[in-house]
């Protein structure tokens, strides 16, 4: 399937009905991430079990492709080891950044986001919900202290 068609199946899909939106109470870790350009504003929820993220949820309200990025991500990283976490983190961010980047791990659904490549005022709209598990998962939050991103 071409990244184009991809792009726009998987997006649609994923925006019409995101996966996984909500919040996580209790959670064991917890961000807040603001892309300050397109208006998009996001929470994100993690559980741990042992080294894995068992579960994740996300909320907020952003535009489609914020929103899609984000249910993508939540399938994509829910049941898997940390280390796999940051290893699909620092892979997405290359696929959006870099122009014929090739994946070393297999990205599944995610190859969709390669598709945001062609519209470069949008690539912070893809990212903002990794940057925010990101600091999340490099943070581990007290509901009082959730660390807040901001792509600007
Ligand atoms: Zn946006």
């Amino acid at each position: 399937m071409e990244i184009r068609d991809l792009y726009r199946d998987v997006i649609l899909d994923h925006n019409r009905s995101p996966r996984n939106f909500g919040r996580l109470d209790p959670a064991d870790a917890e961000a807040v991430g603001h892309n300050p350009l397109c208006g998009d504003s996001l929470s994100v929820t993690v559980r741990f079990e042992g080294d894995r993220l068992s579960e994740l949820r996300f909320n907020g309200q952003g535009c489609a492709i914020s929103v899609a990025s984000a249910s993508l991500m939540s399938e994509a990283v829910s049941g898997r080891p940390l280390g796999e976490v940051e290893a699909l983190y620092r892979e997405v961010h290359a696929l959006l950044t870099e122009p014929a980047h090739v994946p070393g791990i297999p990205l599944g659904k995610l190859m969709a986001l390669a598709g945001v490549r062609e519209f470069p005022a949008r690539v912070k709209c893809a990212s903002l919900c990794w940057h925010t598990l990101h600091a999340a998962l490099t943070r581990p939050a007290h509901p009082s202290a959730a660390p807040a991103v901001s792509t600007e």
